[in-house]
C-alpha cells in the first residue's frame, strides 16, 4: 500500500496564467478534492477517511479552525481544501530510512517546500549528528536522551525554546505547557503569535477576552456581517455556506478587502441546487481597500455614525448601552468627529459615496458581526484597527446579543484551543497558581519568548535548543535568511512532524526528527483506543477520534512523546504522573478540567453530541473584565500606510491550493495562477508606470527604516486587479522580504501585509 512521492520539482517555467474566477467551490472544488484524496490515499482509504471529517464521532479537519453546525451535520462536512488537508495527512506516500539514505541534507535542502510535502508521511526518528550530510535512524529512548542531555547541558532553561503549531491537540498542549513550565521556562512560542495575536491585545484591552463573541448559529440572525482583511473562499471555505445561508435570512454582507477575492464574490455550494446551477454571490457590497488603510475606514465610520445621530438623535448611538457597560466614549467620540475624511479617502483609496453607504448599512442594522483574519491583524497598526472595529460595535451596543459581535476567524484547527490550554508566553498567574497546585510544581513567572523573541534570541546565542511540537517553523516565520541563520546556531533542533518540510532541512548542529501521529490515525495506548479534544475559533471544545491504521508501527503520539520526555528529564519521581497521563488520556482532562478556567467536568461534557462552549463573560452577561471593569472605547492616532514614490506595497498570501505553509498543488484557480508560485500580482496601471510590462521577470527587493535591503529573484509579474500602489505574493517564497523587526505594535506580530518593495529587472533574464 506505501507509495513513493513524486520525483518532479516546480518548473517555474511552465507557470501559466487564466482569468480569475468568478465563483468559488462548485462541481470544480468536489472533482478537485476527490482527485487529490483518490490520488494520496487511494480509493477505500479515501471513502473510509472524508465520511468521517468533522462528523460527530469522527475526527476534526487538520486544517483550519471553522466551526461545525450545532444542529444536521452534512454527509460532506468538509471543504475543498479541507479534503486536500485530509488527503496530505493521510497519504500513504512514505518518508523512510531509506529515503534519507538516498537523499543527503544538501540534496533536501534544493528542493521546494512543496516537494519536500509531497513525499509522504515520515515512519522513522531520525537523527543528524554533527559533520553527518543524511538523516539516520535513532531509538525513542536515545532520542529522548539526547533531548534532555542537550537540555541538561543549558546554563538556564530559558536557553531552550519550544514551539508549538496550532494542529496540536489541547491534551498534548496542556501536557507539553507542564512540561516548560516544570522544566523551568516560558519560552511557548506559538503560530497564533504570527496571526491572531493582535486581535487578542485588542479584544483583551476592549472587552476583556481575547477571543471572539459569536457563535456559528448567531450568523443565521445577522442583520449585517463585514468580512474585513480575509478571503474566506480559501482559508475557511466553510465560512461561504454560513454567509450564504445568512444572506438568505436577509443579512446583508460587506467585504473590506485590497483584493477581489473570488470567494467574496460568488459561491457555489455543492451541497445544494443552487450550487450546481447559479450560485449566490457573497458580498452586497465590496470595498477594495488600499493595504493598511482599514483603521482609517473604521474612524470615518464612527464619525458618520455620530453624524447620523445628530441628524435622528436616539437612533444610532445605543446610550443605554454606553451607559452602562462601556468606559472612555467622551474621547472616543471627540477622537472620531475630528477624522479628516481628505485623510481617510487617501488611506483607504476608497469613495466618500463608499464611506456613506457603509455607515448608512451600520445605522440602520440592529445584529451586526465584524470577522476579520490577517489582512487586519498583519499590521503595523493591527492591535489599533481591531479596536476602532470593536468601537464600532460598541457605540451600536451590540457586543452580548444573538446575531451580534466580534469575529476574528483563526486559521489552524486548534491554534485557539492550544492558548486555553496554556500555550502562552506569559499567561496570567492565575492560571500558573492553578496548575502549580494542581501538580506540586512551581512555574516560572518571568515572560517567555514569543515567535519574533525567540529568533531574536537564538540569532543572538541566547537560546540554544529549539523544540518544534508540528509546524514548519522556518517557513512560517518572517526574515527567512535571518531565521535560518537563528536555527543554524541551535546546539540542537528537535521537529515532531507527520511529514517533511524544510524545517527538517535548516537545522542545528544536532537535529531530530520525531514522527508523530496525525488526526487521522488511530492511537492506541496499551491497546485502548484514546481521543484528543480541540477548540475551534467559536470557543466550541469537542472530541476528534482518528481511525486509521497509522502508516509506521514507529510513530507515537504527541501525548506519549511529551511523555516520554519528561519522564526521560524528570525521572519517574517527578510530581506530575506522567507514566499515567501517557497510557489514559481521561486523566489528562481531568487535570484540565481543575486548572483551566471553563473546563470543569471536561471529560463528561467534551462527549456531548456538539461538545462543550467554553464561557465568554461578554457575550454570556455583558461582563466585561478589563482593567476599567467595563467595555474601553479606545482613543487611537490614525496610522496608514502611504505609498512611496516608485515603490508597492506588498502583502503576503496563500495560494489557493496551499494551507499555511503546506502547499498542496500548483493550482490557484481561483487568481488563475497555475504550474508555478514566483508571482508577484500588481495593478496593470503600476505595472506600465514603473516602467514594465506583464510577464516580465523582475527581482522583488524590500526596504526597511534601518537602510537594509531584502531580495528575492525571479518572480513574474502578472496583471492583477489589486489597488493601485498594492502588490501581493505567495509566502513562503516571500518571507524573506519581511524584515524581523517589521511587527505590530502591541503584538509583535510580523508586518507581513505592509512591506515596502521596488521593482527591479531580473538580471538573468
Ligand atoms: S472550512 Fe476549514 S475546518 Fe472546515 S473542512 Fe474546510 S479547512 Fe477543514
Amino acid at each position: 500500500m506505501h507509495r513513493n512521492g513524486p520525483t518532479e520539482d516546480i518548473d517555474e517555467s511552465a507557470l501559466s496564467v487564466t482569468a480569475p474566477k468568478e465563483q468559488a467551490a462548485g462541481v470544480t472544488a468536489v472533482a478537485v478534492s476527490l482527485k487529490r484524496a483518490v490520488d494520496e490515499m487511494g480509493v477505500i482509504r479515501t471513502a473510509r477517511t472524508l465520511a468521517r471529517v468533522n462528523q460527530v464521532h469522527g475526527f476534526d479537519c487538520p486544517g483550519c479552525a471553522w466551526p461545525e453546525p450545532t444542529g444536521h451535520r452534512r454527509p460532506a462536512e468538509f471543504c475543498e481544501n479541507g479534503a486536500k488537508a485530509v488527503a496530505e495527512e493521510a497519504t500513504v506516500r512514505t518518508v523512510t530510512p531509506e529515503f534519507f539514505a538516498a537523499h543527503s541534507l544538501d540534496d533536501l535542502a534544493d528542493k521546494s517546500g512543496y516537494w519536500l510535502g509531497q513525499q509522504g508521511r515520515l515512519t522513522h526518528p531520525m537523527v543528524l549528528r554533527p559533520g553527518d550530510t543524511h538523516y539516520s535512524p535513532i531509538a525513542w529512548d536515545d532520542a529522548y536522551r539526547l533531548i534532555a542531555d542537550h537540555l541538561g547541558d543549558l546554563v538556564s532553561p530559558d536557553e531552550a525554546v519550544f514551539y508549538t503549531s496550532g494542529r496540536t491537540s489541547n491534551e498534548t498542549a496542556f501536557l507539553y505547557q507542564t512540561l516548560v513550565r516544570s522544566f523551568g521556562t516560558n519560552n511557548l512560542p506559538d503560530c497564533s503569535n504570527m496571526c491572531h495575536e493582535s486581535s487578542g491585545a485588542a479584544l483583551v484591552s476592549s472587552i476583556g477576552i481575547g477571543k471572539g463573541s459569536v457563535s456559528i448559529d448567531d450568523f443565521a440572525a445577522a442583520d449585517l456581517i463585514i468580512v474585513a482583511g480575509q478571503n474566506p473562499g480559501t482559508n475557511h471555505p466553510r465560512m461561504l455556506s454560513a454567509l450564504a445561508g445568512a444572506k438568505t435570512k436577509g443579512a446583508k454582507i460587506i467585504a473590506i478587502n485590497p483584493l477581489p477575492e473570488t470567494g467574496l464574490l460568488g459561491f457555489r455550494d455543492p451541497q445544494t441546487v443552487k450550487g450546481f446551477t447559479t450560485g449566490v454571490s457573497i458580498a452586497d457590497h465590496f470595498l477594495q481597500i488600499r493595504l493598511g488603510g482599514d483603521m482609517a475606514l473604521f474612524q470615518a465610520l464612527g464619525r458618520l455614525l455620530f453624524e447620523a445621530e445628530d441628524r435622528a438623535p436616539g437612533t444610532v448611538v445605543d446610550r443605554e448601552f454606553v451607559d452602562a457597560h462601556c468606559a472612555g466614549f467622551a474621547e472616543y467620540e471627540k477622537q472620531v468627529r475630528a477624522v479628516d475624511f481628505d485623510t481617510v479617502l487617501a488611506a483607504t483609496g476608497l469613495s466618500k459615496a463608499e464611506l456613506d453607504r457603509t455607515a448608512q448599512q451600520l445605522a440602520e442594522s440592529k445584529n451586526i458581526i465584524i470577522c476579520w483574519a490577517m489582512g487586519l491583524t498583519q499590521q503595523a497598526h493591527g492591535v489599533a484597527t481591531i479596536e476602532e472595529a470593536t468601537n464600532l460595535l460598541l457605540l451600536r451596543g451590540i457586543i452580548g446579543k444573538p446575531g451580534a459581535g466580534v469575529c476574528p476567524v483563526r486559521g489552524h484547527s486548534n491554534v485557539q484551543g492550544d492558548r486555553t490550554m496554556g500555550i502562552w508566553e506569559k499567561m496570567p498567574d492565575a492560571f500558573l497558581d492553578a496548575l502549580d497546585r494542581e501538580f506540586g510544581i512551581t512555574s516560572p513567572r518571568k515572560h517567555g519568548f514569543d515567535t519574533v523573541d525567540a529568533i531574536r534570541a537564538m540569532r543572538d546565542g541566547r537560546a540554544s535548543v529549539f523544540f518544534g511540537m508540528g509546524g514548519n517553523f522556518v517557513s512560517a516565520t518572517p526574515d527567512t535568511a535571518v531565521t535560518e541563520a537563528a536555527l543554524r546556531t541551535c546546539a540542537l533542533t528537535v521537529q515532531v512532524s507527520t511529514k517533511l518540510n524544510r524545517s527538517h532541512v535548516v537545522h542545528g548542529r544536532t537535529a531530530l526528527i520525531l514522527p508523530t501521529l496525525g488526526r487521522t490515525d488511530q492511537d492506541l495506548r496499551d491497546g485502548t483506543k484514546q481521543q484528543v479534544s480541540v477548540e475551534d475559533s467559536m470557543s466550541m471544545v469537542h472530541l476528534s477520534t482518528g481511525r486509521l491504521k497509522p502508516v509506521s508501527q514507529h510513530l507515537r503520539s504527541e501525548v506519549a512523546i511529551v511523555c516520554d520526555l519528561a519522564l526521560t528529564l524528570f525521572g519517574a519521581d517527578h510530581p506530575v504522573p506522567w507514566a499515567r497521563f501517557r497510557g489514559d488520556y481521561d486523566t489528562i482532562r481531568d487535570a484540565i478540567s481543575r486548572v483551566v478556567p471553563g473546563c470543569a467536568d471536561y471529560n463528561t461534557r467534551v462527549r456531548a453530541r456538539n461538545g462543550f462552549v467554553l464561557p465568554h463573560p461578554p457575550r454570556d452577561s455583558r461582563e466585561f473584565r478589563t482593567s476599567t471593569g467595563k467595555a474601553n472605547f479606545a482613543v487611537n492616532e490614525l496610522s496608514w500606510t502611504p505609498v512611496p514614490e516608485g515603490r508597492l506595497i506588498l502583502q503576503t498570501l496563500r495560494s489557493h491550493d496551499q494551507y499555511n505553509t503546506t502547499i498542496y498543488g500548483l493550482d490557484d484557480r481561483y487568481r488563475g495562477v497555475h504550474g508555478g508560485r514566483k508571482v508577484v500580482l500588481v495593478h496593470p496601471d503600476d505595472i506600465t508606470a514603473l516602467g514594465f510590462a506583464e510577464d516580465d521577470l523582475v527581482d522583488v527587493i524590500s526596504e526597511w527604516t534601518d537602510g537594509t535591503e531584502r531580495s528575492v529573484k525571479g518572480f513574474r509579474l502578472i496583471a492583477y486587479p489589486t489597488p493601485r500602489g498594492n502588490a501581493a505574493a505567495y509566502y513562503p517564497e516571500t518571507n524573506p522580504l519581511v524584515p524581523l523587526d517589521h511587527v505590530a505594535a502591541r503584538s509583535n506580530t510580523p508586518v507581513s501585509k505592509s512591506v515596502t518593495i521596488r521593482l527591479e529587472r531580473a538580471a538573468h533574464e
